[in-house]
């Protein structure tokens, strides 16, 4: 998605060979303008697609998430990350090692809020390693659901994620994927 890349190589900045920030329009301040086109790019991608819920984890993919979801007509649900070892029968619970922080997180969701059967859409703001992702299909498998797509607004393809996510059969969309930072400059696949 050109102008997402426009933004990116305007506003992203490098962190190191591994993160790039994106504080001034996802991550920190949103910019809605850019929410919105993301939006426009993954509905296109899942029109043919039947999707009865969209799927993120707190927080960063809440608002493309939301946006998502309201577009769609249907609900959004996200995906709580807790310390808590509390073993509770009315909640899905997944570790998921995160990216940026290198910790691990119990990540949670409610049994009420994913259903036997139901079609969901997976959205979030970035693809690196896959641990969300993967953390997150999972979460609906054991709910009995089933996992129709995953999103990433900014796909870092040299990370390795999209190979597990597509080992189990779920599509994955990115509306900008980032091949390399070279020179402290992302370079996006063709
Ligand atoms: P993964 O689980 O695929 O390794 O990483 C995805 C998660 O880590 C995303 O939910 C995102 O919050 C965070 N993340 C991964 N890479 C980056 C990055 O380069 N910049 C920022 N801001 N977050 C990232």
């Amino acid at each position: 998605m050109k102008q997402l890349e426009k933004v990116i190589l305007e506003k992203g900045r490098v962190l190191n060979d591994e993160v790039l920030k994106v504080d001034s329009f996802i991550n920190h301040q949103v910019d809605p303008e850019v929410i919105e086109q993301i939006t426009d790019y993954f509905v296109e991608q899942f029109k043919d697609t039947k999707i009865d819920k969209v799927l993120t984890i707190e927080t960063s993919g809440l608002p493309i998430a939301y946006s998502v979801a309201l577009r769609l007509g249907v609900k959004m649900v996200f995906a709580k990350k807790s310390k808590s070892q509390i073993v509770d029968d009315n909640i899905y619970q997944e570790e998921v090692r995160s990216f940026t922080r290198g910790t691990v997180s119990n990540v949670t969701v409610a049994k009420n809020y994913i259903l036997k059967d139901e079609r969901i859409l997976i959205v979030d703001d970035f693809l690196a390693m896959g641990n969300a992702a993967i953390g997150l299909i999972n979460l609906c498998e054991k709910g009995g659901a089933k996992c129709v797509g995953f999103c990433a607004a900014i796909e870092k393809s040299f990370q390795g994620g999209r190979k597990l996510i597509e080992a189990k059969n779920v599509p994955v969309v990115s509306a900008a994927i980032i091949k390399s930072f070279t020179n402290g400059k992302p370079v996006f696949e063709e």
